[in-house]
Formats: C-alpha cells, sequence, structure tokens
C-alpha cells in the first residue's frame, strides 16, 4: 500500500537488482544484517517486524566513539537500596541500563505503588537482560531483600507464599535482584478473597490490526457504561490493550470472574467474528480473544508503567479514554515518553470511584 514509483532518497541508491519496489518511508522496521556494505547498504538484511515506539526521524546512523575516560558507575544507590552492576544495560538494543530501570521506578513512585502496594506480585526476572532467560518468581526465595515481604495465603485447603512490597523501595529491590516486570493481583493482602478490580486483557491475533483492538476496547468500555460502570484503559506496552472497572471489595472471585465471563460471552455472541473467548491459538485465527481469566485468585495483571521485558523496553500506559484515538500500538511508549508526559502532568490520575456489581447489574449480564 506504500509503494511508489519514485525513490524516496536525496541521491538514487546505486541499485544492480532487478524488480526493487521502492516504498514511501511511512512505517519503521528493524532488520538484522550481517555488515554496511562499501557503498553504505545493509547486506543480507532480515526483516524483524515493525518498530511502532519509535518514530523515524530519531533513527540516525551509529557510529562507533570513543570510550569516554570516565568510568561508569558500577554501584549506585537509589532509594537506598545499592544497585549492583548498575551499568549493565538489560535491555541492550534500547540501551536501557539496570540503574536506569531502577531510576525511573523510582520516579514512578506515585503512579506506580498506588496498583501494587499490599498485592500479591508475579516479577518477571531477567538477571542477564532481557536476551537471556527470564521467569516468573511469585514465591519467596533465598536471600530476599528487606523491603521484599511474602504472606502465606490459604485457598481450597492449599497454603501458598507469594511476594508482595509496601514501599518504591522494595520495588527498586525487586529490581536490583534483576525484576524488571510487576504482575499485581486484582486484590490486596487484607482482604485476599475480595477482589477491587475487574480487567478485561484484550489480546489481538497475529494478524490483527490494533484500529480493531481499539474499537473491541471501546465496545468493553460501552457494555460497562451501559452498566453504570466507570473503566479505564492501559495499553500494555506489549500488543494488546487493558479495560479496568475499580470495584467495592464485596464480592468473591467466583462473582466477579462469572460477570466478567459472561460479559465476554455477550461480546461474542453479538459479534463472533471479532472475539473468542477460546485461549488456543487455533481458534483464535483473525480474532481478538477476550481474556477475562485475569479475574481469579492468583491471576496477575501487568502493573501501571511496567517497564515490558520486551525488545523495545516499551511501558505499560494509563491513558484518558479520549487519548485513544490517537494511539497508534499499544506499545508505542517508551520511557522517555512516560518521564516527558510526567513533566508536562500529562500522566493519568485514577479518580477516586466507588461501585459495585449490584443484583440489577448481575442480573443484567448473565
Ligand atoms: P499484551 O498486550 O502483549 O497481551 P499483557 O500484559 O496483557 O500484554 P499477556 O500475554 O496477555 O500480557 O498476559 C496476561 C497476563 O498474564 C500478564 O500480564 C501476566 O500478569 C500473566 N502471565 C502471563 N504469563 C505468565 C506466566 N508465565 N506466569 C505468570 N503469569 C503470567
Ligand atoms: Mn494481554
Amino acid at each position: 500500500r506504500i509503494e511508489t514509483p519514485q525513490h524516496p532518497f536525496s541521491e538514487k541508491p546505486d541499485t544492480r537488482i532487478n524488480g526493487t519496489i521502492w516504498v514511501k518511508p511511512k512505517v519503521l522496521c528493524e532488520v538484522k544484517f550481517a555488515m554496511w556494505t562499501a557503498s553504505g547498504k545493509v547486506r543480507h538484511a532480515s526483516y524483524q517486524g515493525l518498530r511502532a515506539d519509535k518514530s523515524p526521524e530519531t533513527i540516525v546512523k551509529e557510529e562507533p566513539k570513543a570510550m569516554t575516560s570516565k568510568k561508569p558507575d558500577k554501584n549506585k544507590a537509589i532509594k537506598g537500596v545499592n544497585i549492583s552492576h548498575a551499568e549493565r544495560e538489560i535491555f541492550p538494543e534500547a540501551h536501557i541500563t539496570k540503574g536506569e530501570l531502577a531510576e525511573f521506578y523510582a520516579e514512578m513512585d506515585e503512579h506506580i505503588m498506588p496498583g501494587i502496594k499490599n498485592r500479591p506480585i508475579s516479577v518477571v526476572r531477567c538477571p542477564g537482560g532481557i536476551e537471556n532467560q527470564c521467569f516468573f518468581q511469585r514465591s519467596k526465595g533465598k536471600g530476599m531483600p528487606e523491603h521484599i515481604y511474602t504472606i502465606d495465603i490459604k485457598h481450597d485447603g492449599k497454603t501458598h507464599d507469594y511476594l508482595y512490597v509496601k514501599n518504591v523501595t522494595g520495588l527498586v529491590e525487586l529490581v536490583q535482584m534483576g525484576g524488571i516486570e510487576m504482575h499485581p493481583w486484582g486484590a490486596q493482602i487484607d482482604k485476599i478473597e475480595k477482589p477491587d478490580r475487574i480487567i478485561f486483557d484484550l489480546d489481538p491475533d497475529e494478524d490483527i490490526p490494533f484500529e480493531a483492538i481499539k474499537l473491541a476496547a471501546r465496545d468493553v468500555k460501552g457494555r460497562l457504561d451501559d452498566l453504570g460502570l466507570q473503566s479505564f484503559l492501559k495499553c500494555t506496552g506489549g500488543k494488546g490493550l487493558h479495560v479496568t472497572a475499580p470495584i467495592d471489595r464485596r464480592h468473591d472471585w467466583d462473582t466477579v470472574k462469572t460477570f466478567a465471563r459472561n460479559l465476554a460471552q455477550q461480546m461474542v455472541d453479538d459479534v463472533p467474528d471479532a472475539y473468542t473467548l477460546n485461549m488456543s491459538k487455533k481458534k483464535r485465527v483473525g480474532k481478538i480473544f477476550i481474556d477475562y481469566l485475569r479475574n481469579d485468585f492468583a491471576s496477575t495483571a501487568v502493573m501501571d508503567y511496567c517497564v515490558r521485558a520486551r525488545t523495545g523496553a516499551a511501558v505499560a500506559v494509563p491513558l484518558e479514554w479520549d487519548e485513544l484515538d490517537d494511539l497508534s500500538a499499544a506499545n508505542q511508549f517508551s520511557i522517555r515518553d512516560v518521564l516527558a508526559r510526567k513533566k508536562k502532568k500529562k500522566l493519568f490520575i485514577y479518580p477516586q470511584i466507588r461501585q459495585s456489581l449490584t443484583k440489577d447489574i448481575l442480573n443484567a449480564v448473565q
């Protein structure tokens, strides 16, 4: 669709290959390649995917530079936590270091902590950076730092211990342990059987255009609005969107999960070509999977302003509904973008609201 007969360069490149196709320089993609050729072209390039998280104007040809003589700090104290290997690039492509990640989370304290403090969390740890082995951790390990706590929770007759933090120092300690992503539960430890939010996680199949996910998010919002429930939007820093409705802690997991499933089922019944509740890859082809299973005991969803442990280091960002129109991808915000939004006081602040799943609401969605 962006093919053009005219080459877009200031000087016509020397192409000896027949059938060269020129395109308008509108989208940015990542390529892997063997080396630069003498004439400044890339040799053996292979397509690695689009990068909606970067804008073309910021891309320059990087040249090797001499090291500055000043040695970077090996360790760094952030919020009183000693960050070891602070200069290590845990995101090698995005050039983001462990110290920078810890600083970012420390800076976002007020915006992150309300959504994760005193909730059990799963942590995605990548001790050797995102290009090495990463794993989920939800229970305590050996030698836990001081501000990371565990709680034993009994459910269905079984007891298990879960990690949680109370303040930003604990969050920074998680980064010190190699933690990148934190995923809180939908309930707080003092009332763990009563969730305080309902989440619809919209997961697109590979070929779904982002515009379709935006429509789906609006669809969920519209349906919740009709029931009198206010909801909030978040882009995940990955592929999809989350729609979350806070609720008073009055209902058990079964009630909340059943409500979420029933609402999602209504969407599938209304638009079976667009939505599915079936997680299997085969049944999802061409559809959006409405993941209502986030609404369960021990299920988690990514925290606000979480930097995703994926190439590009995109951030999960809560947004105003009127920002949805202009959103171009779920992974469009970088750490720098978020800090710029913070400076401009453009960060979304959750309003305090009280609402619950009244009998009328539960009866309307069966
Ligand atoms: P995307 O927009 O790319 O879907 P997402 O954050 O919604 O990003 P999902 O892959 O849909 O990611 O996963 C949904 C949630 O399931 C995650 O936020 C995480 O909390 C949880 N999750 C995923 N994989 C695991 C796992 N291996 N162990 C524990 N929890 C997981
Ligand atoms: Mn998802």
